[in-house]
């Protein structure tokens, strides 16, 4: 007589529990991905209004330094690792460098 494995159904999920928990499954996926990729947006435009605040503070901090503003593609502030050790950031929006305005030291474009 060939093995048999026996099965006890008193334990185990039968095919509709496995159904239903999938279907519920994919709803909420369905649910969160659209929120999920909205957020993204969201938060890279956050970070570059951080990035402004922060290369705004930094050129604050060079002027008081060096008695001017540092050009406008901050290109002297960003050579000087006290400023910038990790570098001057780039734009998480549209990949594009910050740029100031030499005459009140505030970052320019970038309303997005
Ligand atoms: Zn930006």
């Amino acid at each position: 007589m060939p093995y048999l494995p026996t099965v006890d159904r008193r334990f185990g999920f039968s095919l509709t529990e496995l159904i239903v928990v999938v279907a519920i499954l994919g709803v909420l996926a369905a649910l969160m991905v659209p929120r999920l990729i909205g957020h993204s947006d969201t938060s890279k435009r956050a970070a570059c209004y951080a990035n402004q605040g922060e290369i705004e503070l930094q050129v604050k901090l060079w002027r008081r330094n060096q008695g001017s503003y540092p050009a406008a593609n901050l290109s002297n502030i960003d050579s000087n690792p006290a400023y910038f050790p990790d570098g001057l950031p780039v734009c998480p929006v549209d990949g594009t460098a910050y740029t100031i305005d030499t005459s009140s030291g505030l970052v320019t474009g970038h309303t997005h």
